[in-house]
């Protein structure tokens, strides 16, 4: 519960605001503001707010143009402040212009509805309102180039890529593909209405929207998207290589070393983003028994039961090592019986668990990012859809047939044994959807009935964690945080609703058995 609001959480991509920080805040804010003045025991405000997060997390990339926040006005500390702002109805949304120095109570949204794809182009209006004086710092040009300014950028190199979007006069894609992209580098995006008939013909471009691409070598074409939403062409403009994400002083999460588990600078190794790689997955297990372990000087009680849980649900899944644990007493057992396990019973029982650290799909662009982390994630999925796949794997271990025994199994570990503890209470907080109902991560999972569920479960929470640390400081620049899987990875798995992304939650199940399915995991660079 943070400051008073138990609509939203620190967990949300939005900033919490109070009587102690709202004037403050938009006092000569570089960004503009929208803000939801809310009541948390009006009914209406708790039905709105799963629509106020996914906004926020929508456009969480546009924050150095314009930012979402909240204010809980039934909070007593907040009564003045939301009698000065004149708030006398819940929800009143306000939004505040950038870098301005005078009190203002900001400007009431009296749209024809509460939408998120109409709020959503409403701050697109109201950024567009902002005159040369207070125009937001970070916030690019929105208004449509012309054909004159694009056609002599043909044939010429250039020192990054420069995406085109070619759209009617009244359409938004252009402006939130330029939005979306802000915070990278490496592209710029502009964009070109379809009555400006140069360039179209230059082109030949005869469907709008249409995305055109300009490489920095100078040749040029149609991107290349499944389906021309702003969601494909924004996802394709971030993924071109040389293309990252820029790095801030104002990235909110420290980057959690000590987990990261990372061996010496490695030779690059080229691989393919739609495997998982064996090699992974072993070094993740290897840097889990070698040295997150090591920190405990024995197991006892619940802790070692977690691990014996752990290993159950590994073993049997991945195929290796169960008879030796189970046949050990259950009270306590010596970190350094664990450590004989991976040296030499492993070997006996066929699995050579190498001792060596080195990532593959998980390799970082510095030693301190993505690594053991990302083969945790990758570990985890793995399990929960060969849980899907063979539902007998977990026979006579007491676990079967519980579509839950993955993700207990993994929230266990995690909670008890992973070295980054904060990442394990914000997985915890996580769940706590503050919808309602679920108050906690048992909760949360008390709703997942099936093993297919329990993969999609897992995968919602993986994209949740990802929105939240896009532009932290433990983001690779390389492999910049998106939603997963891309429409590069699984066009199908993308839909658009009412200008909104959707999920095709059944292809992304069937992409996700295919991924970290047996056939999909790659023995290259195993040892
Ligand atoms: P990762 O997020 O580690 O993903 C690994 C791979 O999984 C990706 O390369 C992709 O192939 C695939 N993938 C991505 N998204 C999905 C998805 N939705 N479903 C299935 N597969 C997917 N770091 C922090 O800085 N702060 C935290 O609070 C924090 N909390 C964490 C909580 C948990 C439970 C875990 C396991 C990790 C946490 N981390 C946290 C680490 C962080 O989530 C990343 O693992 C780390 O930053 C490395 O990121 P990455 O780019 O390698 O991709």
């Amino acid at each position: 519960r943070v400051q008073g609001t138990r609509l939203y959480s620190s967990e949300d991509p939005l900033t919490i605001l109070t009587s102690d920080t709202l004037k403050e805040t938009l006092r000569n804010s570089s960004a503009a503001w929208l803000v939801q003045f809310y009541s948390s025991w009006c009914g209406h405000c708790i039905q709105y707010s799963p629509t106020w997060k996914a906004l926020a997390g929508d456009v969480k990339d546009w924050e150095r143009a314009i930012r979402i926040g909240v204010l809980d006005c039934a909070y007593e500390k907040n009564f003045d402040i939301c009698k000065e702002f004149e708030i006398h109805f819940y929800p009143t949304f306000r939004y505040f212009k950038a870098r301005s120095n005078t009190f203002d109570v900001g400007k009431t949204y009296r749209g024809p509805d509460r939408e998120l794809q109409t709020v959503r182009q409403l701050m697109v209006n109201f950024l567009q309102n902002h005159t040369k004086e207070d125009w937001p710092v970070g916030c690019p040009q929105l208004e449509p180039s012309r054909s004159d300014d694009v056609l002599p950028l043909l044939g010429q190199k250039a020192d990054q890529y420069t995406g085109i979007i070619i759209e009617d006069e009244d359409s938004y894609v252009g402006r939130e593909v330029i939005l979306d992209l802000m915070v990278y580098e490496g592209v710029r995006v502009t964009r070109v209405v379809s009555t400006d008939r140069a360039l179209l013909e230059k082109l030949g471009v005869t469907t709008v929207p249409s995305a055109y691409l300009l490489h920095p070598n100078g040749t040029h074409g149609l991107m290349d998207v499944q389906k021309r939403l702003r969601f494909f062409f924004s996802s394709f403009l971030k993924l071109l290589p040389g293309v990252h994400r820029k790095q801030t002083n104002s990235a909110r999460e420290p980057v959690h070393a000590g987990s990261r588990g990372h061996g010496a600078a490695e030779v690059w190794k080229e691989f393919d983003k739609s495997k998982v790689y064996m090699v992974d997955l072993e070094s993740g297990l290897h840097y889990l028994l070698r040295v997150e372990l090591a920190s405990h000087q024995s197991l006892e009680g619940e802790e070692l039961k977690t691990f014996k849980d752990f290993v159950t649900v590994v073993a049997k899944l991945l195929e290796t090592l169960l008879e030796w644990l189970v046949s050990l007493p259950l009270e306590r057992i010596p970190y350094d019986a664990i450590l004989d396990l991976v040296n030499n019973k492993m070997r006996i029982s066929g699995m050579y668990l190498s001792d060596r650290l080195q990532w593959v799909g998980c390799q970082g662009s510095r030693p301190e990012l993505r690594g053991y982390p990302c083969s945790l994630w990758t570990l985890f999925h793995t399990l929960t859809v060969q849980a899907a796949l063979r539902p007998d794997a977990l026979a006579n271990t007491g676990l079967e047939e519980d579509p839950l025994a993955v993700l207990q199994t993994m929230r266990r570990y995690i909670g008890t044994f992973f070295g980054c503890q904060e990442c394990g209470r914000h997985f915890e907080e996580m769940a706590k959807e503050s919808l309602s109902q679920v108050r906690s991560l048992d909760q949360a999972l008390s709703q997942v009935r099936s093993l297919d569920q329990a993969t999609l479960w897992l995968w919602r929470k993986h994209n949740q964690v990802n929105n939240r640390l896009a532009g932290a400081l433990s983001e690779d620049p390389r492999f910049p945080k998106t939603q997963w899987p891309t429409p590069d990875l699984c066009p199908a798995c993308h839909e658009e609703r009412d200008g909104l992304h959707v999920w095709n939650e059944e292809r992304v199940l069937a992409f996700l058995k295919l991924h970290y399915g047996a056939a999909n995991i790659s023995p290259k660079y195993a040892s």
